[in-house]
């Protein structure tokens, strides 16, 4: 550990030199009370920032280990302290201090959702941010008097006001009640029998397309008719009360009726996301989902590997198999299909679905069709006449928005409509109308749906090098995964919420690839093992550099199946 005069020496040392000259900085040195650790050195000016991280004492920020106790509350706080830094970097006037990325200090805090990430560390004896730094260059020379600044006044500067709580000890407290109370109503999802939970009183709509941020003006907040109400428990108060009652979505089959923009979609990407916490003032703080509730949906073009869609597609033209179907350029029935049988491979037990994105003969055959069009000649066994066996075989549910087709009133067990944005429990005039109109149609299940069976897949062909790097990972934007020499279109994923979750499927598939995948090990064995993991050693033990956010099993898991590398073997 080196003292503020010898970083003073050293800068002063390498001032003017060529910028490779920096990497004399690398390893930690103390300024006052803070530490500083350069782990990484930049090649130039313009190439990516160096990383650095700053600690400081526990004893010295005035929080107290016993805030942030359990996992749950570290998380949140940990997400909190990277906010606050980010509010300090950004005062820190950038790109001010030379060429390139000079002078630049960031931090991968969050957006709407709250999540595990590696930004901000807390332990029992200190506090840490990770940053990306811009070493300070005049063209591609080090500017040591600049740097000398950046590393001694601005960086401890930043850590003080990012890292010691001030006078902010209630929205810390907020921050973190908000998260451990989400947690709780995630867990007492199960004992109601229920899929999802929405406060009443929540706010579902968001700004715009392009922003997750609540809508501002004219939005109509959530209240549960009082037949689906449920009341849950809130460890930690909210305005004196410690329970709180709202729209419960039930297990089995949910439908989501209603008119054309009456609020459907919204209600469904809602309980989409509420498998994390979000921040306060979101709208959805209070919105729970089960954390195996996956959202599904067609895509055509994807690569499908290995995949058992038989009860869902079967007897293809020229006799091809589909116990093991593959395909470079998937259509969107099949692709949906994929999509489903691989969400439950991954260990789902609610599927979100929505008409908006679905096939139409996936979903749906009617009785002229089927009049018109002999069962042998289709190959589809659509949803509407799987979606029961699938709870009562397999115990996975579905909620689904229909608003294109009263064919699913037979199959469903609540039936919601959602008028001018107001959810209604017109379950049983759903049930009677089914009575009293038939269908006309019948099942064109030809067997029982038997469950599928998992996939092996093959270590060798999930492969993270690129030229002379073993691993290669990079991330444009959410949905865009280089990997190695690939680049994997994750636009499905909708439930992904974070660049750097995307970051870190990347990381997990390559370490999974190395580590844990082998010879008989299959899909769901592989996930468990790579849970296991992280819920161990958090996400630095994928031994990456850059910044991570815990993604779930089934992101990492739908990544893996749209590799188009990818080879499996049977079990
Ligand atoms: P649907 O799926 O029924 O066609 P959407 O969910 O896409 O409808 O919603 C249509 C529009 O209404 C969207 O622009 C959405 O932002 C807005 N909206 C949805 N829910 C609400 C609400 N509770 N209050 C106000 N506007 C809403
Ligand atoms: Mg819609």
């Amino acid at each position: 550990m080196r003292d503020e005069e010898e970083l003073a020496a050293i800068l002063r040392r390498i001032d003017g030199r060529g910028y490779k000259a920096y990497q004399d900085l690398r390893g930690s040195h103390r300024i006052g009370s803070v530490e500083l650790f350069v782990d990484h050195v930049q090649g130039d000016p313009f190439a990516a920032p160096s990383r650095m991280r700053v600690r400081l004492p526990l004893g010295e920020t005035g929080f107290r280990a016993e805030t942030f106790r359990g996992d749950v509350r570290r998380v949140a706080f940990e997400d909190l302290l990277a906010r606050r830094v980010r509010r300090a970097a950004r005062a820190l006037r950038p790109g001010t201090r030379g060429s390139g990325k000079s002078g630049e200090v960031s931090i991968d805090a969050g957006g709407q959702p709250v999540l595990e990430r590696t930004a901000a560390k807390a332990t029992g004896e200190w506090v840490e941010a990770r940053l990306a730094v811009g070493l300070p260059a005049a063209g591609r020379r080090v500017l040591g008097r600049e740097a000398l600044g950046l590393l001694r006044d601005d960086l401890p500067r930043l850590a003080r006001e990012g890292l010691c709580e001030g006078d902010r000890q209630a929205e810390t407290e907020g921050f973190l009640d908000c998260a451990q109370n989400h947690r709780a109503l995630q867990s007492q999802l199960a004992e109601h029998g229920l899929v999802a939970f929405l406060a009443d009183g929540s706010l579902l709509p968001r700004q715009s397309g392009a922003s997750e941020a609540p809508m501002r003006e004219g939005a109509v907040r959530l209240r549960a008719p009082e037949s689906l109400r449920v009341e849950l428990e809130l460890p930690c108060t909210v305005d004196g009360t410690s329970r709180v009652a709202g729209l419960g979505i039930r297990e089995g089959v949910t439908l989501i009726v209603g008119g054309g923009y009456h609020g459907k979609s919204t209600l469904l990407r809602a309980i989409e996301r509420g498998i994390h916490p979000h921040v306060p003032g979101d709208g959805r703080e209070q919105v729970a989902t089960l954390g195996s509730a996956v959202k599904v949906r067609a895509e055509d073009g994807r690569r499908v590997v290995g995949c058992d869609i038989h009860g869902f597609i079967a007897d293809l033209p020229g006799g091809r198999s589909t116990r093991s179907f593959d395909s470079d350029d998937a259509s969107g029935s099949t692709s949906q299909a994929a999509g489903i049988v691989e969400a439950i491979e991954a260990g789902a037990s609610a599927l979100l679905i929505d008409e908006d994105t679905s096939a139409t003969n996936f979903m749906v055959r009617d009785a002229r069709m089927q009049a018109l069009v002999a069962r042998d000649r289709e190959p589809i066994t659509p949803f509407v006449d799987r979606v029961r066996e699938l709870w009562e075989g397999q115990g996975v549910s579905t909620v689904l928005v229909m608003g294109g087709s009263g064919d699913y009133f037979d199959v469903a067990d609540t039936v919601i409509e959602m008028a001018e944005y107001v959810p209604r429990d017109v379950t049983r005039a759903a049930r009677e109308i089914a009575s009293r109109t038939a269908t006309n149609r019948e099942s064109d299940a030809r067997r029982p749906l038997r469950p599928s069976i998992p996939r092996v897949p093959v270590a060798a062909s999930v492969d993270p090098s690129k030229g002379r790097r073993d691993v290669h990972v990079e991330v444009r934007g959410l949905f865009e995964l280089g990997f190695g020499t690939e680049r994997v279109d994750l636009r499905a994923l909708e439930q992904l919420v974070d660049p750097s979750q995307t970051r870190a499927i990347g990381h997990a598939l390559a370490f999974a690839a190395r580590r844990i995948m082998e010879p008989g090990r299959d899909v769901p064995e592989v996930l468990d093992a790579l849970d296991a993991l992280l819920d161990e050693d958090g996400l630095d033990a994928l031994g990456a550099r850059g910044d991570l956010a815990r993604p779930r099993r089934f992101e990492i898991a739908a990544a893996l199946s749209r590799l188009r590398s990818l080879r499996v073997e049977a079990r």
